[in-house]
């Protein structure tokens, strides 16, 4: 396994190594001035290798594991494979979809399994894999839309409500929200991620 190589950031997303992934650590605080640091977009580096092991390497293989997961109205295509599908159904139901804060979150939803390219790269994107769901694209925004240059997108207002951040940070989805690179609808399943930031949490980092 690769460890973390020193490259310049753009060189790094797109041909990051397995140390790659973990070298920018994952907050799980409430501070979003983190992610003003030029390229802080922790998770956003993705080995290819890596995901297709993991969930399958063409969109035929993954899409023999998928299910649909209900959030509301709702209905999130994702991976069964390493528990994604169930840790997605759990929080859910950690959510009062009801609430006024939540509800608006799973209507007019941008998706979840759909093999493609990130928009302007000729990267595969997470939702290739089944592993990631956008809610309300109009509430959670993306740094593209904003107008903003790559590597210099400066602070943006956060319409997503802490309650979903969290609930999902416990069952393993890191957010877009936290990244330079904002794409504040944007859940993803990165359970090593989240794990590592708690161990290094603990170590006192
Ligand atoms: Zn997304």
């Amino acid at each position: 396994m690769d460890g973390p190589t020193s490259r310049p950031a753009r060189q790094i997303i797109e041909t990051p190594t397995i140390g790659d992934q973990f070298a920018i650590l994952y907050p799980l605080s409430r501070n979003l001035d983190l992610r003003l640091a030029p390229f802080y977009d922790p998770g956003r580096a993705r080995s290819e290798r890596f995901f297709g092991l993991l969930y399958g390497e063409t969109a035929g293989a993954v899409e023999q594991d998928l299910e649909t997961v209900a959030a509301g109205p709702a209905r999130f295509r994702v991976t069964r494979r390493h528990g994604v599908a169930c840790q997605l159904a759990v929080a859910v139901a950690d959510l009062d979809l009801s609430a006024a804060e939540i509800a608006p979150l799973f209507r007019d939803v941008g998706g979840s399994y759909n093999w493609r390219r990130i928009a302007g790269t000729d990267r595969l994107s997470a939702h290739s894999y089944g592993i990631a769901v956008d809610v309300n694209a109009a509430i959670g925004g993306y740094w593209r839309w904003s107008g903003a240059t790559e590597g210099a997108v400066g602070t943006y207002e956060n319409k997503v409500p802490w309650a979903l951040v969290e609930a999902m940070e416990r069952r393993g989805f890191i957010w877009g929200g936290k990244w330079h690179h904002f794409d504040g609808m944007h859940f993803e399943y990165r359970p090593e991620l989240i794990l590592y930031s708690r161990l290094m949490e603990g170590a006192g980092q």
